[in-house]
């Protein structure tokens, strides 16, 4: 059975070698060329066919050498694929011959030679798995574990795999010796050190963005055929089946790709994974895959409205950028629900967290901490911390647990000694300086309860991301979007319907050419394989409103 490495290294042979070459341009090569540097973006990927190529990091202290490639092997990871930067260096080290692909080659011989792309696109995944998991350093964070805003540089970077050298002000002394050195109070922090030691100091998710690579640069002028919204798995969905029917795509999230999703541990019930998959592996390998296909996908890139001009569909940006397409698809999803107790503001983000992923869990290594909620996404938290917290309270509202939450999510976290289950509970109040420090709740005919926690986790059910949408298209009474025979009757009848000759697809919105898939969606079921039949289902849609407009 292939390790790691030789999945992450292949050496292409025979037919298959002969195969890919025929698809790229020979570039003879001296020692000391470089193929590419890091920092570049929309670099070629190489396949060496004499000579020896070194891939040197440099984000640590001292660059080194990870790996040379050599005959038959291959440059590249998955940014090859994605337009972000690269994050190491490619120098040639022997003289020799090196054929070259453009992204477009290389994602066009992916796709046309199916068994060499699997080779080519597990390398890659498997690369940056490496990379990550090898204390690899691209951009270095300091800051304070409990503070809010190193919490969301901390997230975001996990979430865009971006890799990370965090360095906690609370128990770390090198963090310290660090600001003191570059003559940063601690009331600055967090602060970013970018590759090249360039500080930034509490830096927006879009500077830190920047400063890591990720932020592509939009083409104002361009007219997309569909622009996503939102990159959960009806989002991901979308962007694989449009991109792959050769739609000319722009996915944006407000945050990472992956949504909700890639925030559960472990999803159990999404067909095809029987021993289930965790939902960050999922959503990646999903983007991966759109990315592939040709979808362009660009985070953290929110959309502020929604507008008509002529016969396009216009999307502004946060930063006021106007976006033109022929369709649209709202996949914005849900945020969850806040909780309505004196002093939450205080906490939120400063030990009140709405996801239990990995990063969080360990946060939480030896510590008591209080889950609140009663469906799977609370469940699935409780299973996740219980790994490493001391003890988890589940704190639920209701008095049966099984009404909301899947049964084998309710028998595992009943077997699980070190969870508590506090049923017809309700949380009464907040403590803490600065952070949380205590949580106090109540049960039916008992005395009000104080339990000493940094931590407490919600998942108390969400609302729809609209706010965007307010005023441009059909809302039901919660916010959700309206589609296709929900809409209001008359709807059929307006100028803008009559004008093109038929009435709204099945999830088309009150406006021609914008579509709604997923949580965001009224009446869909609130879940990954739901999101995804409607992700792929808008896409034909979409391609019946093009079709009919031409
Ligand atoms: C912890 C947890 C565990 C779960 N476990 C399971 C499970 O085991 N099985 C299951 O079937 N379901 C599970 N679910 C539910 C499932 O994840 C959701 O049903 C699914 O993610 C919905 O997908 P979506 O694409 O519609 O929306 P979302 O996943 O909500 O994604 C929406 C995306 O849109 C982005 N966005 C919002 N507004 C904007 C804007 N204005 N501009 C740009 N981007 C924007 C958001 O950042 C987000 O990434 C779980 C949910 C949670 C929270």
């Amino acid at each position: 059975m292939a390790n790691d490495t030789d999945v992450a290294f292949p050496v292409l042979t025979g037919p298959d070698l002969d195969r890919l070459v025929a698809r790229g341009h020979p570039r003879p090569v001296k020692v000391g060329d470089v193929l590419f540097a890091q920092g570049d973006r929309n670099f070629c990927f190489y396949i060496v066919l004499e000579g020896a190529v070194d891939i040197i990091e440099h984000a640590s202290e001292t660059p080194h050498v990870v790996t040379t490639h050599r005959k038959g092997q291959f440059t590249g990871d998955i940014d090859t694929l994605t337009g972000r930067v690269a994050l190491v260096t490619a120098r040639v080290v022997e003289e020799g011959l090196v054929q070259m692909f453009s992204t477009a080659e290389l994602r066009k011989a992916i796709d046309e030679m199916p068994d060499v792309g699997e080779v080519i696109v597990k390398a890659f995944l498997m690369r940056r798995r490496m990379l990550l998991e090898g204390g690899f350093v691209g951009v270095t964070i300091i800051g304070s574990r409990f503070s809010p805003a190193s919490h969301r540089l901390r997230d975001f970077a996990v979430r865009n795999l971006v890799p990370i050298r965090w360095m906690d002000l609370d128990s770390d002394v090198q963090a310290e010796e660090m600001l003191r050195t570059l003559g940063v109070a601690a009331s600055e922090t967090p602060i970013v050190i970018g590759t090249k030691g360039q500080i930034t100091r509490n830096p927006t998710l879009e500077q830190f963005a920047r400063c890591a690579g990720l932020v592509v640069t939009l083409d104002a002028d361009h007219v997309y055929d569909l622009v996503v919204v939102g990159a959960g798995p009806a989002g991901l969905a979308a962007s694989v089946y449009a991109a792959s029917e050769g739609l000319d795509v722009l996915t944006a999230d407000s945050v990472a790709a992956g949504g909700q999703a890639g925030t559960s541990a472990r999803i159990e019930n999404y067909l095809g994974f029987p021993t289930g998959i965790s939902g960050r592996e999922l959503t990646q390998n999903a983007l991966i895959q759109a990315q592939r296909f040709g979808a362009h996908i660009t985070v953290p890139c929110s959309i502020r409205s929604l507008g008509i001009d002529g016969g396009d569909r216009v999307v502004t940006l946060e930063d006021s950028t106007k976006i033109r397409t022929r369709c649209v698809l709202v996949a914005s999803g849900v945020m969850y629900r806040k909780l309505d107790v004196p002093r939450f503001e205080d906490f939120d983000g400063a030990g009140i967290y709405y996801a239990a992923t990995e990063m969080e869990a360990k946060m939480c290594d030896g510590e008591e901490v209080v889950v609140i909620g009663a469906g799977n996404s609370a469940g699935q938290a409780v299973v996740n911390l219980a790994r490493h917290a001391r003890r988890v309270r589940l704190v639920v509202r209701g008095s049966d647990l099984g009404a909301s939450m899947s049964r084998y999510l309710v028998d595992r976290i009943e077997s699980m000694d070190n969870v508590t289950i506090s049923l017809n509970t309700n949380i009464t109040g907040l403590d803490g300086d600065g952070h949380l420090g205590a949580v106090r709740m109540k049960s039916r005919d008992a005395a009000e309860e104080t339990l000493k926690t940094s931590a407490l986790f919600l998942f108390i059910g969400a609302d729809p991301n609209t706010s965007w949408l307010r005023g441009c298209v059909e809302l039901d009474k919660r916010g959700f979007v309206l589609t296709g025979i929900q809409l209001a009757p008359e709807t059929p009848r307006l100028e803008r319907w009559s004008a093109i000759g038929r009435a709204p697809f099945l999830l088309e919105t009150s406006l021609p050419g914008v579509f709604a898939a997923g949580d965001v969606r009224s009446g869909s079921v609130k879940r990954v394989a739901s999101a995804v039949g409607d992700g792929a289902m808008a896409v034909s849609f979409v391609h019946a409103h093009i079709g009919a407009r031409v």
